[in-house]
């Protein structure tokens, strides 16, 4: 297993982190305050083919290995979290659908869009339908070459930005257990019946979107669907298998640059006549933040590998983002607290990095669901 970059990787890298650092980073405090991406900075991304990270060469995309896609995500999330998750949901758990589960045709007619930066969404949860996804209650009524679908999408991320959904429906509401009635479908923005509901006002994270969207008698092509009808679920847990790696990785990347914020503050805050490194807590604090932090990138790469030498990554991919949430909510805690008072004002990042932290822990799988999924691995000898 070799878990370097090599030069290809790095140049590449470093040609993003120029992009993060120089363009979405001086302007991620704006970003949060106004809760919204500046449209020129999802133009530069289009520009840099990012959202054809891992679309095949063949429909359009730069058809980068996930373990380079990840590293690009944590560059990203290090800048601005709100921007990595737009990539992340669009990447992991909208385009790479298609490529695992959609016909030739599907993948033709959407992919080149979806490499060029026309944005995918991933619609499973609805209001009341969260860890427990196989109680989703949107129906999918056949009628003649159409789908008619109907109910409420909850929390979906750049929903506003979004020209295609990917997004789980009930076409049979007889099927037991529930999870065998769903199915998968592409939902195009144009179509009618599908209606964007409100923006949600969030802790953190603030430059996505959060939104809620209707379904009324919303008409969606049987050629729209992916899959067969009544392996919807397996489709959008094997895609959350791929957006755990993403999610990690952006969970690394905050985590990166709130350790960096620390170790900046602490060299020039001084107290007691010495600058905070000074001070053999604070140099422990920033080492167990550093060590915790290099396990969670390594878990994550480790997670990224496997899926790219077409190994089982099912129980990695929920410990990388299981550890890497947790250990970014606490080094964030951390960094926050070396700053002291003025850690908790919005002039400085880490009030910013704190609050984006928390939600890795909770989307893509809460931490109690990721423990469930390791597991049942576990328990069933993967
Ligand atoms: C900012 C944001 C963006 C999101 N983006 C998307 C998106 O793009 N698309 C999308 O489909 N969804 C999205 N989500 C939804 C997210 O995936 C859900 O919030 C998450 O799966 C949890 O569901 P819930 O909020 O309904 O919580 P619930 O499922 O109600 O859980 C509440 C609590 O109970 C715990 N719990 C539930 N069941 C069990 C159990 N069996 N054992 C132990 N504990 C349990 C949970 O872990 C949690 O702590 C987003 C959420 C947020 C906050």
């Amino acid at each position: 297993m070799n878990l370097g970059l090599s030069d290809d990787q790095e140049m590449l890298l470093h040609g993003v982190r120029e992009f993060a650092q120089g363009e979405i980073a001086p302007r991620a405090r704006a970003m949060d305050a106004e809760a919204q991406i500046p449209a020129e900075i999802i133009d530069q991304m289009r520009e840099l083919g990012l959202f054809g990270a891992q679309v095949p060469e063949a429909y359009g995309g730069l058809g980068l290995d996930t373990v380079t896609y990840a590293a690009i995500i944590e560059e990203l999330a290090r800048a601005c979290a709100g921007i990595s998750i737009l990539l992340s949901v669009h990447s992991s758990v909208a385009a790479h659908p298609l490529m695992l589960f959609g016909n030739e045709e599907q993948r033709r007619r959407f992919l080149p869009h979806m490499a060029a930066g026309e944005i995918g969404a991933f619609c499973l949860s609805e209001p009341e339908s969260g860890s427990d996804a196989a109680s989703l209650k949107t129906s999918a009524r056949r009628d003649g070459d159409d789908y008619v679908l109907n109910g409420t999408k909850v929390f979906v991320s750049g929903g506003s930005l979004a020209s295609f959904y990917l997004l789980m429906a009930r076409t049979d509401p007889q099927a037991r257990p529930l999870h065998r009635g769903i199915s998968a479908f592409l939902v195009e923005r144009e179509t009618a019946g599908l209606i964007l509901g409100r923006k949600e006002e969030k802790m953190g994270l603030r430059a996505s979107d959060t939104m809620e969207i209707f379904l009324e008698d919303c008409r969606v092509p049987v050629a729209n669907r992916i899959g067969e009808e009544g392996v919807g679920f397996k489709i959008a847990m094997k895609s959350l298998d791929s957006g755990r790696i993403g999610v990690g990785a952006q969970a690394v990347g905050i985590a990166q640059a709130a350790l960096q914020e620390a170790l900046a503050y602490a060299k020039v805050r001084q107290q007691f006549g010495h600058p905070l490194v000074h001070f053999q807590a604070i140099q422990s604090k920033l080492a167990e933040m550093s060590t915790r932090l290099e396990g969670s990138r390594l878990l994550v790469r480790h997670a990224a590998w496997l899926k790219d030498q077409g190994r089982p990554f099912t129980r990695q991919a929920a410990m990388a983002k299981l550890n890497a949430s947790e250990v970014a909510t606490w080094v964030t805690h951390q960094a926050l607290q070396i700053h002291g008072g003025y850690g908790y004002m919005k002039e400085y990042a880490v009030e910013r990095y704190y609050r984006d932290a928390r939600v890795t822990e909770i989307y893509e799988g809460t931490s109690e669901m990721q423990r469930l999924v390791i597991a049942r691995c576990l328990l069933r000898g993967e």
